[in-house]
């Protein structure tokens, strides 16, 4: 059995609720949906260019999760780390999900926009499965 984590990199978004949504999500997936598989990165060291932090994801698979169209967190993962292996935009899980308008605070964060962070998180939960299933070959890709 591999012993490769799934690293989810949330965007900053700080001062967002799409950024909110993004970092929530990251929460859920890490601390409830995911425990044994993902792990979190901060987004600053990547863009630092940290060594030891690169390396790690270089060895492992790496989700971005953006909260706007400047992807903040793709752009810097691929710029500094070379790959992303799948990405997520919160707004698109908002478009999804018509009904959970996400509310403007984000501190606290408001009751439809946890629901829509539940949503994102099982997305990404799923996500994080399919990567790290080995092919056939038994071998991750
Ligand atoms: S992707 Fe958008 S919301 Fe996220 S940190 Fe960058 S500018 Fe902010």
């Amino acid at each position: 059995m591999s012993k490769q984590k799934v690293y989810i990199i949330p965007c900053s978004g700080i001062g967002k609720v799409f950024g909110s949504i993004g970092r929530e999500s990251a929460y859920i997936v890490v601390n409830e949906l995911k425990k044994e598989k993902s792990a979190l990165e901060c987004l600053p060291l990547i863009v630092k260019g940290k060594k030891k932090v690169i390396d790690t994801l270089k060895l492992n698979k790496v989700i971005a999760i953006d909260g706007c169209p400047l992807k903040c967190s793709y752009n810097n993962l691929m710029e500094n780390v070379g790959k992303v292996d799948a990405k997520f935009m919160t707004t698109d899980i908002v478009k999804e999900n018509r009904d959970l308008r996400p509310e403007s605070s984000i501190m606290p964060i408001g009751e439809h926009t946890k629901k829509l962070a539940k949503k994102l998180a099982e997305k990404v939960a799923q996500k994080v499965d399919d990567l790290l299933k080995p092919n056939e070959e038994g071998e991750l890709e």
